[in-house]
């Protein structure tokens, strides 16, 4: 039997190596890294991650996806004209506009969206990731040495080249520098199962059950994908070395979120006090009501690839009371 799953929560120390994930554009030959110690402001990058991976599990399985997304275009159902037409402010009032998006667009419904195109109208996401910081004293940046080679040339080719350079085209041989950074990172994610294909609105489903368990799953498996392959900038030359992955996953099977602390708790050298928080927790939420939250650790890269393939299989996303 499969168990209705509400929310879902993980918060986990990710051991990084070599990546250059949190560069963000250059000056002059050095690449800027942002921060040291901060991969990622708001989690935007993981988020970016996570949609990718349930883009191409959502365009494999057919699933229904709007103009836009079905390229990936990031203004979503804003960018479908079509769809905007259709559904113009005069013939469709916000709430059956957000029923015709749910049921339109599968990336809409669990990405969130600001729709902007002739109304102003919110869609809260249903997954988010929190900023992902370095550990205190557990992260270093050091400068690579990069060099960009240039085949053999003719002496015309060579003299055009370096036009370009003086004009700052850039076809030449050049030499860069390029950070990359080690440590340990923390993360946190937050997931509310119960509201894909929930119109806020309406307070009911614009989709049906078989649909919403798909979404569902497709986006727990986007979720472990996520984990194990860490894409994000510069992956093509740098692709970021995970070595340790630990922490704890939390799911509630009702209207009680599934609870999420920092896993900096503790500090740097502690990796059992935020784990034993979340412990406590769980069994305060619960009371003598029974099970509704539960908490499982992992504490290997594999150990939670395990958790999350059993949650996978053994879940439904819960369906929340009509009119609530
Ligand atoms: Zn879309």
């Amino acid at each position: 039997m499969k168990t209705s799953i509400a929310s879902l929560s993980i918060a986990a120390r990710a051991t990084l190596n070599m990546h250059s994930l949190n560069n963000e554009g250059g000056e002059g030959n050095q690449i800027q890294t942002r921060m040291v110690d901060i991969v990622d402001h708001n989690g935007d990058m993981l988020k970016h991650v996570l949609m990718e991976h349930y883009y191409q599990l959502a365009r494999g399985q057919h699933l229904a996806l709007c103009q836009s997304c079905q390229h990936f275009n990031a203004n979503r159902i804003n960018a479908d004209k079509d769809f905007i037409k259709r559904t113009e402010t005069d013939k469709v009032s916000d709430a059956d506009f957000i029923d015709q998006m749910l049921q339109t667009c599968a990336i809409d419904d669990v990405a969130g969206i600001l729709v902007t195109e002739k109304r102003s109208l919110p869609r809260k996401s249903i997954t988010e990731f929190g900023w992902v910081l370095g550990l205190p004293d557990r992260v270093s940046t050091s400068s690579y040495f990069h060099a960009k080679y240039v085949a053999e040339r003719s002496s015309e080719k060579r003299a055009e080249d370096a036009e370009g350079q003086r004009t700052g085209a850039n076809l030449g041989q050049s030499i860069f520098h390029r950070p990359a950074s080690s440590g340990i990172y923390a993360i946190v994610c937050h997931l509310e199962l119960a509201r894909i294909g929930y119109n806020d609105i309406k307070q009911s489903y614009a989709i049906d059950e078989a649909e919403r368990q798909q979404r569902a799953s497709l986006l727990l498996e986007s979720i472990l994908y996520t984990f194990i392959e860490l894409n994000g900038a510069m992956r093509s030359t740098q692709l970021p070395h995970l070595v340790a992955l630990e922490g704890v996953l939390t799911t509630s099977t009702g209207v009680i979120p599934a609870p999420l602390i920092s896993p900096l708790i503790g500090g740097s050298d502690d990796n059992a006090t935020y784990r034993e928080q979340m412990k406590d927790i769980v069994i305060a939420l619960n009371g003598e009501q029974g099970e509704s939250v539960k908490m499982v650790p992992f504490d290997t890269i594999s150990g939670f690839a395990t958790q999350m393939r059993t949650l996978i299989d053994s879940s439904l996303p819960f369906a929340l009371a009509a009119g609530r």
